[in-house]
């Protein structure tokens, strides 16, 4: 019988939002008149902007006509969407980029995991906690770690604890790790790393010969001055990072697919014999042989993104999350809970009042509040004791969810 990957066993299975659904059918089916308010997606709700949504049709008529019909694009994506992206978001923050250096693709998810095709097992991994699964999952499932503990940390990778003590920016990992992933503004807890923070990681990496692989799927939620849109922006960072972004937070893109991942010319890794080897011409390698590039009208919506009128358009749907942001962040405070994060990133993380546990909280805002979260603690050990709220959604809603919060634990 042919063998399975037995690492997959070793994962928790999906446990979060399958027990979140759970519960909230569960009260809903107790409680069918009940208007349950949904905060715990982490999906946009809004739709594509006009001039996106333009250009993706006139790339689908092109695909009509023999003159303008495309088959197999370049597996890094077309030259002309990187320039657009090298052109519009990187060059305005100062950083210099060449369309080789840039590789499109169907999204961050994909990316961040697929990467690990191009680092030897042998290497030491080091992300948050709380994190985005997929970083803990995917290395667990190429094998990189043993059975995970009681507390849910996995033997053989470094977790960092991101706390209120160290302002959710967590400390550099006490042993020496080859591999370091961060994410900001960071989901789950919302919170940035500011210039200093970063320039510091960077420094870090380049000393202790680290690659960081850099998250920044919701840059463009960036409100505050000094705070990096790229690690690019820090000197050096070239020679020791991979950054992946994302047009489906930014543009609404999550079921239409579009990401880049840059991975400089100068980034340099270790062969076994003890050579330096360029991680770029790697992922080239690896993604000319396993993908097959992100269809033509996609990535015409994607460079529509970036014109003026695109821009404009995109930049009003940021700016409305973002209020339901401040919303969510200003009723809670007022209803003297502490929270975190919302002002350059789409989620509120906060401190479950009364010391409950995620779970308790979440429970005792659905069937009191009648509105849905997420619990930090699926996020993390680090993150129990706290929930995300999201602010993709419906004004008047998080509004309405607002106020219950506020009736229920304000004074
Ligand atoms: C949503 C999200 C992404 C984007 O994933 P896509 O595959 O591009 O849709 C990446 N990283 C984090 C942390 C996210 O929350």
């Amino acid at each position: 019988m042919a063998r399975i990957n037995d690492n997959y066993l070793k994962l928790q299975a999906g446990y979060l939002f399958p027990e979140i659904s759970r519960r909230v059918t569960e009260f809903t089916t107790a409680n069918p008149d009940a208007k349950v308010i949904r905060l715990g997606i982490g999906d946009v709700t809004k739709p594509l902007v006009p001039a996106v949504l333009k250009a993706f049709h006139e790339g689908v008529d092109d695909m009509a006509k023999g003159e303008s019909f495309h088959g197999y694009g370049p597996e890094q994506g077309y030259a002309w969407l990187s320039q657009i992206i090298i052109d519009k978001a990187y060059k305005p923050l100062g950083v210099a980029l060449k369309t080789s250096e840039v590789f499109i693709s169907d999204g961050s998810k994909c990316d961040s995991s697929n990467i690990l095709d191009i680092f030897d097992l042998s290497n030491k991994v080091a992300i948050g906690d709380p994190v985005y699964p997929v970083y803990n999952d995917t290395n667990v499932m190429v094998g990189r770690s043993g059975e995970a503990n009681d507390k849910g940390y996995y033997e053989g990778l470094v977790y960092m604890p991101c706390t209120e003590e160290n302002n959710f920016s967590p400390a550099f990992p006490t042993e020496k790790v080859d591999v370091i992933y961060l994410c900001s503004p960071n989901n789950p807890t919302g919170t940035v790393t500011s210039k200093e923070q970063l320039k510091a990681w960077v420094d870090y990496a380049l000393e202790n010969d680290a690659v960081i692989l850099f998250d920044a799927a919701y840059e463009a939620f960036i409100t505050e001055e000094n705070v990096p849109h790229s690690i690019y922006e820090i000197e050096g960072a070239k020679r020791c990072a991979i950054e992946f972004r994302s047009f489906s937070k930014t543009a609404g893109f999550t079921g239409v697919r579009c990401g880049l991942t840059v991975v400089p010319e100068e980034l340099m890794g270790a062969t076994a014999t003890g050579e330096k080897y360029s991680f770029n011409k790697l992922w080239n390698r690896r993604q000319g042989t396993k993908f097959n590039g992100v269809s033509y009208p996609v990535q015409k919506a994607a460079a529509a993104v970036y014109s003026d009128e695109g821009w404009a358009q995109v930049k009003e749907v940021i700016d409305y999350y973002m209020d339901n942001a401040r919303i969510i962040r200003e009723g809670l405070t007022a209803a003297g809970i502490k929270c975190f994060g919302g002002v350059n990133a789409p989620y509120i993380w906060l401190r479950t009042p009364e010391g409950m546990t995620s779970w308790d909280f979440f429970d005792k805002l659905l069937n009191e509040c009648h509105v849905v979260g997420t619990p930090g603690s699926g996020f993390g050990p680090s993150g129990e004791g706290y929930f995300r709220l999201s602010a993709f959604g419906d004004k008047e809603k998080v509004t309405e969810a607002v106020e219950k919060i506020k009736q229920k634990w304000g004074k």
